[in-house]
């Protein structure tokens, strides 16, 4: 069954022509094999697939495979909602629902296994879809555990990115339970007063801590920290915020991925501008740090996190007020 399930690419107990038929009639009458349904599945020019899975309460998910050479990563969400509320993402706009269970976290992967060609495996997982990771490890580590599992899915531990705001607690623990993954923390802002505007957490936690807690996640793993800056045009995009920026890393041995924004319709914030972005790299580069401007993929098919989720609970809600709206308009 485990091979079937995580090699196999079974979709149903059914498919697993080696077990007795009585068996297999057996799991099928006691078991689900899918929790979820696939509420949408889009795919965009460039081979980025998405899916809008709807989990057994009615709650919808997203998660995305992306195509890059012969990478394939896969981006999957931990979390229904998210209490992080950072004021320019689509998932946090609700708060949080509820943490998804190991179940669902690995049902994202299994199912975005089954959308490659039976020679192609997932590569890279980066947990970077809706929710905050650390806020969830309970169920979030046995998953990772299973894809890590070389009777699972087999993925490198190397290959596997957890991406945080950076909970000091979560990564403490991480640091002493497994400090095997590759961290990314979201910073968006150099300073307190701008990132407690744009992530509301940091008000509680503050970047000092932010920053003591990826220096001890360095020292114990020994992997080289990504720092996550989401540019926001006008907002966090001026020279001066990079000197910032390159103030606060401070020399560490440290990849800073730039991220120019993703629109999401309904809220204010806007792509920064080629110059500005520019600009910005620019300075960051000139004092050494090294940086990658992260392309965007899908955006298309609304790729950035949440956006498809909350596209289709607008239209559940448009369609449920269609009958009303129909009887109450004398026009029709
Ligand atoms: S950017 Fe990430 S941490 Fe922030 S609200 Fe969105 S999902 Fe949560």
């Amino acid at each position: 069954m485990r091979r079937w399930l995580f090699g196999g690419r079974a979709s149903s107990f059914a498919d697993m022509t080696d077990l007795p038929k009585s068996l297999r009639d057996a799991l099928q009458a006691e078991f689900t094999f899918w929790t979820t349904t696939v509420a949408t599945h889009s795919r965009a020019d460039d081979g980025t697939e998405k899916l809008l899975l709807e989990l057994h309460d009615r709650q919808r998910i997203e998660c995305v495979l992306l195509r890059d050479g012969e990478r394939r990563t896969v981006c999957i969400s931990s979390q229904v909602g998210c209490a992080m509320g950072c004021v320019f993402c689509a998932s946090g706009i609700d708060g949080v629902v509820r943490n998804l269970t190991t179940g669902e976290i690995l049902e994202q992967l299994l199912r975005l296994a089954r959308l490659l060609p039976a020679t192609e495996r997932i590569s890279h997982i980066v947990v970077m879809g809706m929710g905050e990771p650390l806020a969830n490890l309970d169920r979030l580590l046995p998953a990772l555990a299973v894809a890590q599992d070389p009777e699972g899915m087999g993925i490198s531990q190397r290959r596997i990115t957890i991406s945080t705001v950076g909970l000091p607690p979560g990564i403490e623990r991480l640091v002493t339970e497994n400090p095997g993954y590759h961290l990314a923390v979201s910073l968006h802002a150099a300073d307190d007063e701008l990132r407690t505007r744009l992530v509301p957490v940091n008000r509680a936690i503050g970047l000092a801590e932010v920053m003591e807690a990826a220096d001890r996640y360095w020292e114990v793993s020994g992997r080289r920290l990504t720092f996550e800056y989401v540019l926001l045009g006008g907002v966090n995009d001026s020279p001066a915020q990079a000197r910032d920026l390159v103030r606060l890393l401070g020399g560490r041995a440290a990849l800073v991925n730039v991220i120019p924004y993703n629109s999401v319709e309904g809220l204010p914030w806007k792509e920064p501008s080629t110059t500005a972005r520019e600009r910005f790299l620019e300075v960051l580069r000139e004092a050494g740090v090294n940086v990658q401007v992260r392309r965007r993929k899908g955006a298309r098919i609304d790729a950035a996190c949440g956006q498809l989720r909350r596209i289709s609970a607008r239209a559940a809600a448009a369609e449920a007020v269609i009958p009303r709206a129909d009887i109450a308009s004398p026009a029709g």
